[in-house]
């Protein structure tokens, strides 16, 4: 069976790798770009829309460790002052209700482990179980990993329709010819829609922009995701801080970025430079992109229209990106693992 992955972002390149090393034929296209290449990478169940969704996400962190090395892997956890005592204090009792492991850390406790911040909130809470990676380089190594495996790539095509014929795929027509296909994943974020409505799926999208910021390498100040009031920050492998365009960027609703890019650039600055006194950011990378928001906020995830055709498009798409491969995989050779965990996400619920 001939099986084609529509993208080659973090979802893409998650479910080419399980499906080809599942033994499928698989070719994945991708025309390069998309939300992959701006993300935070933050993998995380501590934001979530609800108990089923929280579930999906901690299975996706647990799909991330069944992936074993990947570039920029780091289980660092994370540490939110986000809110006020009282606002964390109902977090945790929420998230330890999931049984999801919460630590309370007091002001010097949070000083020993994050030992420059300017601040001293009295109640922190740390995710110890949370990490992060780096996306693009990420991608491209389950990439490498899904050739490896025995699959093919095309990059640098467009595909401009999914074909079908008595309720069944039949291939592609991309910019680059035709190209015959017994089962299509369409995992192309803000491009899915317009591949699936032919095929009866209406699928709505939300305008949710986002910026990020790449500084230059700074001496080390912290170790851990930090989520503090006034941004998300974490420091990567090299020293380089990254910072979301927006405060609370996962719940982020915002439909334009009312900044331009050098001035986003200079808030996201000074909002570290804040916490962190005598440090002195150069921003080095400011990218933005669209975060493939499904209408409801959930993930659209599973069967989609004629027999063959199968949809993945999600925000938060990083932490979700292990599991959706296993899922799709597993989907594809006929079997129901992940059925009660999908069920919820199912694509036809936005059936024309
Ligand atoms: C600023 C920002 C911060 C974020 N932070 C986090 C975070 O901390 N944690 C988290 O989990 N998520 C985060 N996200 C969300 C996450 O990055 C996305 O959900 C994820 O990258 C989506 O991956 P994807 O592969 O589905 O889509 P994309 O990365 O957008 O890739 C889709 C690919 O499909 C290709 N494509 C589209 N249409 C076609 C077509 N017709 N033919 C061929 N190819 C096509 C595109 O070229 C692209 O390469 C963030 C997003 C943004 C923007």
């Amino acid at each position: 069976m001939k099986t084609v992955v529509v993208g080659t972002g973090i979802l893409g390149a998650a479910i080419a790798f399980r499906l080809a090393e599942a033994g499928c034929d698989v070719l994945a296209i991708g025309a390069g770009g998309g939300a992959t290449e701006c993300s935070f990478g933050w993998i995380n169940a501590s934001f979530y829309l609800d108990a089923h969704h929280h579930r999906l996400r901690r299975e996706g962190m647990a799909a991330w460790r069944r992936l074993g090395e990947v570039p920029g892997l780091d289980w660092q956890g994370a540490v939110s002052w986000e809110h006020d005592a009282a606002g964390l204090e109902a977090q945790a009792a929420e998230l330890e209700g999931h049984g999801y492991r919460v630590e309370r850390l007091g002001m010097n406790a949070l000083r020993d482990r994050v030992p420059g911040l300017a601040v001293a909130p009295e109640l922190a809470l740390a995710f110890p179980e949370e990490g992060s990676v780096e996306p693009a380089s990420a991608a491209r190594a389950l990439l490498a990993r899904a050739e490896d495996a025995g699959a093919r790539l095309m990059l640098g095509a467009r595909v401009e329709a999914v074909t079908a014929r008595a309720g069944r795929v039949t291939g592609l027509r991309t910019t680059w010819g035709e190209v015959a296909a017994d089962a299509v994943i369409v995992a192309a974020g803000c491009g899915a829609p317009a591949l699936v409505e032919p095929h009866g799926l209406a699928l709505p999208m939300l305008t949710r922009p986002g910026a990020m910021m790449v500084s230059r390498p700074v001496p080390r100040v912290t170790d851990t995701i930090l989520v503090a009031p006034a941004r998300e920050i974490r420091q990567d492998a090299a020293g380089r801080i990254l910072a979301p365009g927006a405060v609370s960027h996962q719940g982020d609703d915002a439909e334009r970025l009312d900044l331009g890019p050098e001035a986003t650039a200079a808030q996201a600055k000074g909002a570290v430079e804040a916490l962190f006194p005598g440090l002195a950011l150069d921003w080095q990378r400011i990218a933005i992109a669209n975060r493939p928001m499904p209408g409801d906020g959930r993930p659209v995830i599973g069967r989609a229209g004629p027999e063959g055709l199968f949809l993945a498009v999600m925000h938060s798409g990083v932490t979700l990106a292990a599991i959706a491969g296993e899922a799709v995989a597993d989907l594809i050779a006929g079997g129901d693992r992940f059925g009660a965990l999908l069920a919820p996400y199912d694509p036809r619920r936005f059936a024309a």
